[in-house]
């Protein structure tokens, strides 16, 4: 089927809301039959892991931002490694600030936009580990809680929509 969009139409990227001409779109998906253009495949990676997060009508797309700290340890990596990192996540779509002294790097994120695992994965390619252990488990941890805050997000308990009516108030 062919997209009925003008050649200098713009549409918004549902995850980070930046304006992006559909004819240029280089990263793009249908989803339910519409068609999505996004400004990276950053953004193109988010929606595909959680597409009806961000595929609602707009009149109703929450976009609060959904703010997350973490505390990272590294395990090993040398002080340009580290430097290189830092600047690589900052680039990353949704990452509001990086900071690395001695062995923490400090990140701050908006899960709306990333994850805590788009993170490490950055972090991983340029060579950096973070500690095991205890800190392993709990950035598992981490990473399942958002797995689920996004589930939630997507799928508001408390909010009616078109195929379910809203909870009965006792
Ligand atoms: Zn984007």
């Amino acid at each position: 089927m062919k997209p009925m969009t003008h050649p200098t139409a713009t549409a918004r990227d549902p995850v980070c809301g930046t304006a992006v001409v559909a004819a240029e779109s280089r990263h793009s998906t249908t989803y339910r039959g519409m068609t999505f253009h996004f400004c990276s495949a950053q953004c193109l990676e988010r929606f595909r892991q959680e597409p009806s997060l961000y595929a609602t009508p707009t009149q109703v797309v929450d976009h609060r931002p959904l703010p997350k700290h973490r505390r990272l340890r590294i395990l090993s990596a040398d002080a340009a490694t580290v430097e290189r990192t830092c600047r690589r996540i900052r680039e990353m779509m949704g990452v509001a600030a990086v900071e690395a002294s001695g062995e923490v790097m400090l990140v701050e994120y908006d899960l709306r936009q990333v994850t805590l695992g788009q993170v490490e994965a950055v972090a991983f390619g340029e060579g950096v580990r973070f500690l095991g252990g205890l800190h392993g488990l709990r950035r598992a941890w981490w990473k399942f809680t958002e797995s689920n805050e996004l589930g939630n997000a997507a799928h508001p308990a408390s909010g009616a929509c078109c195929s379910r009516p809203p909870p009965r108030v006792r």
